[in-house]
């Protein structure tokens, strides 16, 4: 008998994965409720999206601040 080993479908690129090389992430941005399996190299791609999006609420986050102390007289 062969050993039958789990293996799981990447819900981003839909490649094959071993258990060990999945992780599970947030459906909530592809609309989901439950987490979503997702191979590591795509969760890495999903945590430096997550960066960049965090890095660009606070960029036009503190252009709205910078904007308001510009406006003192409103
Ligand atoms: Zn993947």
């Amino acid at each position: 008998m062969t050993a039958f080993r789990r293996k799981h479908h990447c819900r981003i690129c839909g490649r094959i994965f071993d258990d060990k090389c999945t992780s599970h992430i947030p459906g909530s941005r592809f609309g989901l409720q439950e987490k979503i399996r997702v191979c590591n190299s795509c969760k890495n791609i999903m945590d430096e999206y997550d960066d960049l999006e965090a890095q660009e609420m606070s960029t036009s986050k503190s252009r709205a601040i910078s904007n308001f102390q510009m406006n003192p007289d409103n």
